[in-house]
């Protein structure tokens, strides 16, 4: 496995790469890496024979007053579980090799973007799409692996993709939970023990609207509502929204005939959770 840090190095890299034949996979990560990454990197090595994982806090799709800066990360873990899998670049750039300080350009997925996550992180995905967008340039990938934990995410990529013509294929990866169900997260390692307890509400909001859905789905609200119920009976948590859209579009007014995606982000203590579930018709 090699380290590449330098942004034109590894266009060389990708460039000669392709020219033999190969074909790259990505996996684009902020690093901390745990198993739901793993999952991913596995996904990515089936399907590609150079495998690249890059490993970049991207700072523009951080708001002012968010965890950058305390973000968690560890390198030469991640290299040693990179390693294993085993992926053949690592690609981590520092913010400087990135963003120029002139740097203006941005690339916006539109609507897609504007509701759940989006309308509580203003400037959020615009930071997402552009720093994909720069890293498929970079890497050139023919495929690249995201993963369904970060659902608006995940659709904000497609329509990128689609929208602007980039020649990857986006493969998508359900999301991967701990035992209890807590979906793995890097920033799982703020919890306290008390908050790694309350933290479960999500995933068990997640079932009762599963469960909602399955028995009685006479309309989306009401499964949003069975959802809300669970969350609210934890005192430790907060809801920032519980959400009920679209699979597809993650417009609002679901129809039950298409898949819907149930999606929650809530506060334990201090810490920023998501997760979601797309219940089929
Ligand atoms: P991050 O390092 O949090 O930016 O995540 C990098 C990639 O891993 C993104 O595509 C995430 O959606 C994906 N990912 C993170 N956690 C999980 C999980 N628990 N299950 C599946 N994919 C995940």
């Amino acid at each position: 496995m090699i380290v590449i840090t330098s942004p034109d190095e590894m266009t060389r890299y990708a460039e000669s790469a392709r020219q033999s034949g190969e074909r790259i996979g990505l996996v684009p990560t902020m690093g901390f890496l745990h198993d739901g990454h793993l999952t991913l990197m596995r996904e990515g090595r089936r399907q590609s024979s150079v495998l690249v994982a890059s490993i970049f806090v991207n700072p523009m799709q951080f708001g002012p007053g968010e965890d950058f800066a305390r973000y968690p990360r560890n390198f030469e873990r991640d290299c040693a579980m990179l390693e294993r899998v085993p992926v053949d670049v690592v690609f981590a750039p520092e913010p400087a090799a990135m963003y120029s300080t002139d740097a203006q350009s941005w690339v916006d997925a539109g609507d897609i973007t504007s509701g759940l996550c989006g309308a509580h992180r203003p400037g959020h995905f615009r930071g997402v799409t552009t720093v994909v967008a720069k890293l498929f340039n970079i890497v050139k990938p023919h495929l690249a692996v995201f993963g369904e934990k970060d659902f608006q995410q995940l659709r904000a990529i497609q329509k990128m993709v689609r929208d602007l013509n980039f020649d990857v294929e986006i493969l998508p990866v359900p999301i991967v939970r701990e035992k209890d169900g807590l979906a793995m997260s890097s920033r799982n390692a703020y919890l306290s023990s008390t908050e790694r307890e309350d933290a479960l509400a999500l995933s068990l909001a997640l079932r009762a609207a599963r469960e909602k859905h399955r028995t009685d789905p006479c309309c989306a609200e009401e499964v949003v509502f069975a959802a809300t119920r669970v969350l609210k009976r934890m005192k430790g948590v907060e809801i920032e929204y519980v959400e009920g859209v679209d699979a597809e579009t993650l417009s609002r007014h679901p129809s039950l005939d298409r898949p819907i995606l149930i999606a929650i982000a809530a506060r334990v203590g201090k810490t920023r959770l998501i997760d979601n579930v797309v219940l089929n018709p």
